[in-house]
C-alpha cells in the first residue's frame, strides 16, 4: 500500500523520514492525530526491522495507538511515535542519538519523545542536548513504571466494581504473566489491597522476588494461563490473547499492563463470548503516559498519581458503557476517543 494510501485510511497527519549521513540516523516520525495537543510517543528502536515499509508500518500503528491512550486519558497530547532502524554493527550511540534530538527539534514542537522498546533514559540524555521536547528524564519524572502499575490497580478496582460487585481487591485471586519493570510493581499494588497473586515470568530471579517480597505464589505459564482465577493481568510482551492461550483462560476478567494484548479483534470477540470481561489495554496502562504528560506540564508526582487514580474512572464509565449498549469494552473506548476528537 502506498504511503499516502496509508495515511489516509488510516487518519494520520504525516509520516517523517528523518536522516543523518554523518551518523547513519534513519528515523521515522508517525504523527497521527493532534488536535488535542503535540503528539507525545515513545522511541523504539531496533536494528531488526527488515524493510522502510515495516519500520513506517510500525511507526503509523504506534503514533495511532497513542492518540487514543492520551485522548482517553484526558491529557492535551496527541499521537506521535518515532522509530529508529539502528544501523548493523558498530555506530557511535550517542552520536545518533544526538542526531535524533536534531531531527526531533525540526518538528518544531508537533511532537515530543521519550522512551520506548529499545531506548533508555541515557539516550534520552543524548537528545536533549539538541531539543526540549523529550520527556522521561533521569532527574525528572524517572521511571514511568510504577504510575503504570498504580494506574493497572486502578483499573483492576473499577473491573471488580462491574464483575464482583465492590471495588476492591482484598480476596482477589489474580494471575500475573510478566514481572518486569510494571509486573513487579503491580504484584506489589496487589500485595498491598489484600489480593491472592500468581505469577509466571521467563526470568526466575524476578519470580523469585515477587514470591520473597510480595508473597506471590510461582507457577509456569502454562498453569498460569489454565488457572481457575478472578482476573488475569498480562504484563509482559503484546498479543497474550492469541488462539493458543485463550481457551485455556477460567478468569472472569483480563485487566494487565501490556500493549497490545489481544493479538487480533477476533480474540476480543471470542473473549466476550466466553464471558470473560476485557478492560482495554491501552485504558488501563495510561500511567506511564500521564506521568511524562505531567513532566511536560511542570512534574509533580502527586499530581501523576492523582492523573493516574482516575483511570478507575474512564474503566468504570467504559465498562458501564459496555453494559448499557452491548458493544464491547474496547469498542465503547475506541468510540469515546472518537466522540472527543471528533467534537
Ligand atoms: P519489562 O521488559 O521490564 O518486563 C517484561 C517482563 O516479561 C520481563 O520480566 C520478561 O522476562 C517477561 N517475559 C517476556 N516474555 C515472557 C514470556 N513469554 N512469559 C513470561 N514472561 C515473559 O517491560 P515492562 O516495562 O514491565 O513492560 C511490560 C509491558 O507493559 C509491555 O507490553 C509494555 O509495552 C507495557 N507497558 C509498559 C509501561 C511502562 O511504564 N513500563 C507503560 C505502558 C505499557
Amino acid at each position: 500500500m502506498s504511503y499516502f494510501t496509508q495515511l489516509l485510511e488510516g487518519g494520520y497527519e504525516a509520516v517523517h523520514l528523518l536522516s543523518d549521513s554523518r551518523t547513519g540516523l534513519r528515523a521515522i516520525v508517525g504523527m497521527h492525530n493532534t488536535r488535542l495537543g503535540p503528539g507525545l510517543g515513545g522511541t523504539r528502536a531496533l536494528a531488526t526491522y527488515t524493510s522502510e515499509e515495516e519500520a513506517v508500518a510500525d511507526a503509523l500503528r504506534l503514533a495511532r495507538g497513542m492518540t487514543y491512550k492520551a485522548a482517553l486519558a484526558g491529557l492535551p497530547h496527541g499521537g506521535g511515535k518515532a522509530v529508529i532502524m539502528l544501523p548493523r554493527g558498530n555506530f557511535d550511540r550517542a552520536k545518533l542519538f544526538e542526531s535524533f534530538g536534531r531531527a526531533v527539534e525540526s518538528l518544531g514542537g508537533r511532537y515530543i519523545t521519550t522512551e520506548d522498546s529499545g531506548t533508555s533514559t541515557d539516550d534520552m540524555e543524548h537528545v536533549r542536548k539538541h531539543t526540549k521536547n523529550v520527556v522521561g528524564l533521569k532527574e525528572r519524572s524517572g521511571d514511568p513504571s510504577p504510575v503504570t502499575a498504580y494506574g493497572v490497580a486502578r483499573a483492576m478496582e473499577a473491573t471488580a466494581k462491574h464483575v464482583f460487585g465492590r471495588p476492591d481487591l482484598k480476596g482477589l485471586r489474580v494471575t500475573v504473566l510478566g514481572v518486569g519493570h510494571v509486573g513487579m510493581y503491580l504484584v506489589k499494588e496487589l500485595h498491598e489491597r489484600g489480593a491472592k497473586v500468581w505469577v509466571s515470568d521467563i526470568n526466575a530471579q524476578s519470580v523469585a522476588h515477587a514470591v520473597k517480597e510480595y508473597g506471590a505464589t510461582a507457577v509456569d505459564a502454562d498453569t498460569l494461563h489454565r488457572m481457575e482465577a478472578d482476573v488475569y493481568a498480562p504484563c509482559a510482551l503484546g498479543g497474550a490473547i492469541n488462539d493458543a492461550t485463550l481457551p485455556l483462560l477460567k478468569v472472569k476478567a483480563v485487566c494487565g499492563a501490556a500493549n497490545n494484548q489481544l493479538l487480533t479483534m477476533r480474540h476480543g470477540e471470542q473473549l466476550a463470548s466466553r464471558g470473560i470481561l476485557y478492560v482495554p489495554d491501552y485504558a488501563a496502562n495510561a500511567g506511564g503516559l500521564i506521568n511524562v504528560a505531567q513532566e511536560w506540564a511542570g512534574y509533580d508526582r502527586e499530581k501523576a498519581y492523582a492523573r493516574a487514580a482516575n483511570i478507575f474512572d474512564t474503566i468504570d464509565t467504559v465498562l458501564r458503557r459496555a453494559k448499557e449498549s452491548g458493544l464491547r469494552p474496547e469498542q465503547v473506548a475506541d468510540r469515546m476517543v472518537e466522540e472527543k476528537l471528533a467534537a
